[in-house]
């Protein structure tokens, strides 16, 4: 059974607006309330989304907001024999199959009506019961395929410490790309099993995706984490926080004059529900020791 190690893992493609932060803010607080080890891991496989720099600030912001982690930062993009491994474990027990179709295919096919209910943006199936024929049709193409992993439209049920219990049907997940990359949800059920993660807290937008990463893990014989995703943070017309909403990412609200302890407060209030929920207010707080650079982090 997996502890109650934690972990945050951002893409650093860009800065991170405070709901990340909040978010990272809240793992932490919970893996260091049960003594555990909070770990950094960059998922960084979409080479072409990847922004120089991202990473340096993104580590920089969780530092300034009193953030500490367990060992190196793991990149994504240095682990791909342990994705290739867990592939070809999946390839064996015959649950891969390529996948020729472009985004727009799919778009065409999962707007077209069909009996059962899909979630939407759901793989409609159109690659998974191709004949011999038809494969080696595609095949000569030229178009490479992505590869799918086989779920069968199996319903599954997450259980998340703030949602409940959730039951999702599964599509069936790129693991991937057809330009070669390894995709997140292979990437994720690997590197969370591999690097010892039992407590995963994410943005609740990720609760779907819970539900295939489950699934792989399954398949592949590896332990799931438990679950806790967490609200997004919202404008005030309520839409998803965005750069519109004005000053989202820490490096504004400094330049507003605001401290990271300022900000740092104003994110674990907002989230002072989940935080009881949680059970986290014995967590001492860095800042608490700060206040006066001149004394030792040690002395009373
Ligand atoms: N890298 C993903 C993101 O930034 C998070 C994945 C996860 O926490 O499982 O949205």
């Amino acid at each position: 059974m997996p502890g109650a190690d934690g972990r945050f893992a951002p893409s650093p493609t860009g800065s991170l607006h405070l709901g990340n932060l909040r978010t990272a803010l809240l793992g932490w607080r919970f893996a260091r309330s049960a003594g555990a080890r909070f770990l950094v891991r960059m998922e960084d496989l979409d080479r072409a989304r990847v922004r120089a720099g991202s990473e340096a600030e993104q580590l920089a912001d969780l530092a300034a907001l009193g953030l500490d982690w367990d060992g190196p930062v793991v990149r994504q993009s240095e682990r791909a024999e342990l994705y290739a491994e867990a592939l070809a474990r999946l390839e064996a027990d015959g649950l891969i199959y390529p996948c020729f179709c472009t985004r727009a295919e799919i778009r065409e096919a999962a707007s077209a009506p069909h009996g059962g209910a899909r979630p939407e943006g759901a793989y409609p199936g159109t690659c998974a019961h191709l004949s011999a024929r038809e494969r080696a049709a595609r095949e000569r193409a030229g178009r490479p395929p992505a590869l799918r992993f086989r779920a069968g439209e199996v319903a599954v049920t997450v259980e998340d410490r703030i949602a409940g219990a959730r039951t999702f049907r599964v599509d069936d997940p790129v693991v991937r790309r057809n330009d070669g990359a390894f995709a997140y949800h292979l990437a994720v059920v690997v590197d969370d099993a591999e690097q010892g993660v039992g407590e995963v807290v994410r943005g609740e937008d990720l609760l779907p995706s819970a539900a295939r990463q489950v699934l792989l893990a399954r398949a592949l014989g590896l332990p799931s984490p438990r679950y806790a995703h967490v609200p997004l943070m919202r404008g005030p017309d309520g839409a998803r926080l965005a750069k519109r909403h004005g000053a989202v990412t820490l490096a504004e609200r400094r330049a507003l004059g605001q401290t990271p302890a300022q900000v740092r407060a104003a994110l674990l209030a907002s989230a002072r529900g989940l935080i009881e929920r949680f059970g986290l207010e014995s967590v001492p707080d860095p800042f608490a020791f700060r206040t006066d650079p001149g004394r030792s982090r040690r002395s009373p």
